[in-house]
């Protein structure tokens, strides 16, 4: 009997089955069960939002039970695959150091944070994960151990040369050039002399099973501070994003639209948390700051006091309140200072109930309205130099095709999400259409349509794929499956189907 648990991922993705659940408690049991299956899905935390951890038939193998950390200090933390991104955190506090890419799901495991190359607020300052990634093991899909360390196996030009215990497979590099964005989880990473490593990161289990990880880590951890500045106009958001980019201690900047601020409302969340947006705000940002190590409350306090006076002591905090106050908005923002946990999270709390508030509409439509009706939302990004047109090709794209929607994310990077509110099941037929034209617009500014949750077994984001690199792309991506796993044995109809 199959624990039904497994059967689903974040995605809500239908159809779930499965031939049957493995639990692995160590390692060593990995390559004999991955070389005697015909397919095997290896799953993390399933918080995928892709269906990329629903299972379709295969042997699903859990890695919730790799939970030992093999090795940390200030500069790298190993791990088996099982470990939460939060115990990563957690065990690196206690040596003085942290680990920059954590998505915002910190329940997600290493290896699914590594085979879905995930990025988080930070991914501005620090990138995603895939930099952060040393070494690797990998189980391949006819049981071969390898272990791969960066800067240790390149290609040469388009050929890799992977050691199996077959022999070697001569794997051919794809020819396609990537997008230039900062975050990318859009099918097998290709470029000339390319690491071997970046080929398993972000290959969403198909090329195979990660069983422990060594990541970097930095320290010492910065001192954080948080910013809620409500904006009165797009154009004026985007100025002063444009400035605050450049400001050095400026880790991450997030986005909620005027249509999340209503939802907030709506749902009581501004009260709930306490904050407030003047008449006329259009959007609001929530400004991450990293503040040199051991910067007090108090310090922060009189930094930002001193900003406006001339002669004041130059410190980030300083620049970032001059910043703010030369486009207009210093006196309606809200900070959380060092130290205030409490208002940090509050604040947090209400850029978390956008994306909670938006799929709890969805789910209630679903219920209320018609069974067929799910999240219809993309995850997209352009270089930030593009983000008016990009913003600008979201809103008519849904508003031509008389749909309501929400928009909110990751602006530092040019990447956010925009969501349909669907209120029946034609809203999320346009909204699907809408989506793959964004695709197109946001390949033509030089993005990219995949950018942080990966392509899995979403028929929308498989198309997105298709239309990044063409036919011809996704025929080199299948022969890089077919040269290490003939048998397409390994996550068969994620990325692409067969
Ligand atoms: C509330 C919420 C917030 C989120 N926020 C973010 C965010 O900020 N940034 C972001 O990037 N994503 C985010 N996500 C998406 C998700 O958390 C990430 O994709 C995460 O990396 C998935 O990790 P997981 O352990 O849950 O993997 P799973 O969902 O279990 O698997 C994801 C994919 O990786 C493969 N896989 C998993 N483990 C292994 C392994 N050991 N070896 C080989 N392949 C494997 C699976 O086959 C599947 O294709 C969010 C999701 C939720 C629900």
């Amino acid at each position: 009997m199959v624990d039904g648990k497994y059967l689903s991922d974040a995605a809500h993705f239908p159809g779930g089955h499965a031939a049957a659940i493995v639990v692995p408690r160590t390692t060593a049991e990995i390559p004999d069960l991955v070389r005697h299956a015909t397919a095997v899905l290896p799953i993390g935390a399933q918080s995928s939002l892709t269906g990329g951890a629903t299972p379709m038939g295969e042997v699903v193998l859990s890695t919730e039970k790799l939970t030992r950390v093999l090795d940390a200090g200030p500069s790298h933390i190993r791990v088996e695959a099982g470990v939460p991104v939060a115990v990563i955190q957690d065990t690196l506090a206690k040596h003085g150091a942290w680990f920059p890419p954590v998505p915002t799901f910190t329940g997600a495991l290493a290896g699914g944070i590594v085979a879905t190359n995930a990025a988080g607020a930070a991914t501005f300052r620090h990138g995603p994960v895939r930099p952060w990634v040393q070494a690797l093991t990998v189980v391949l899909a006819d049981g071969t151990e390898l272990t791969v360390r960066r800067g240790e196996q390149r290609a040469r030009g388009h050929r890799l040369a992977v050691a199996t215990a077959s022999g070697t497979a001569d794997v051919p590099v794809p020819s396609y050039r990537m997008p230039d964005v900062v975050k990318r989880s859009a099918g097998y990473h290709a470029e000339l002399d390319m690491d071997l490593i970046d080929l398993f990161i972000g290959s969403e289990g198909t090329l195979g099973v990660i069983t422990t990880v060594m990541f970097r880590a930095l320290s010492p951890v910065p001192t954080r501070a948080l910013a809620l500045v409500p904006c009165q106009s797009e154009p004026d958001a985007i100025a002063l994003v444009a400035e605050l980019r450049r400001e050095p201690a400026v880790a991450a900047i997030e986005h909620m639209d005027r249509r999340c601020l209503e939802i907030l409302q709506e749902d009581g969340a501004d009260g709930r948390y306490d904050v407030r947006f003047p008449p006329g705000t259009a959007l609001a940002l929530l400004v991450q700051l990293e503040l040199p190590p051991g910067t007090s409350e108090a310090d922060a306090f009189t930094q930002i006091e001193a900003s406006l006076t001339a002669g004041a002591p130059e410190t980030a905090m300083a620049r970032v309140c001059r910043l703010l106050n030369a486009h207009g908005v210093f006196d309606d923002t809200e900070m959380a200072l060092p130290g205030n946990t409490r208002r940090a999270e509050q604040l947090i709390a209400v850029r978390e109930a956008v994306p909670a508030g938006v799929n709890q509409r969805v789910g209630r439509a679903q219920h209320q309205i018609d069974p067929r009706i799910a999240k219809t939302a993309a995850d997209m990004i352009v270089p930030f130099e593009r983000f008016g047109e990009m913003m600008a090709i979201y809103r008519d794209g849904y508003s031509s095709r008389g749909l309501d929607f929400a928009v909110w994310g990751h602006i530092s990077d040019g990447n956010v999400h925009p969501n349909v509110l669907p209120r029946s099941y034609a809203d999320v037929e346009r909204g699907k259409e809408a989506i793959l034209y964004f695709g197109r617009e946001v390949a033509r500014l030089g993005g990219c349509p995949l950018a942080e949750h990966g392509v899995g077994r979403h028929p929308v984001k498989q198309a997105l794929l298709r239309g990044l690199y063409g036919d011809a792309g996704i025929d080199e991506m299948r022969a890089v499956k077919r040269a290490l796993d003939p048998e397409w044995k390994l996550a068969p109809g994620v990325i692409f189907d067969r």
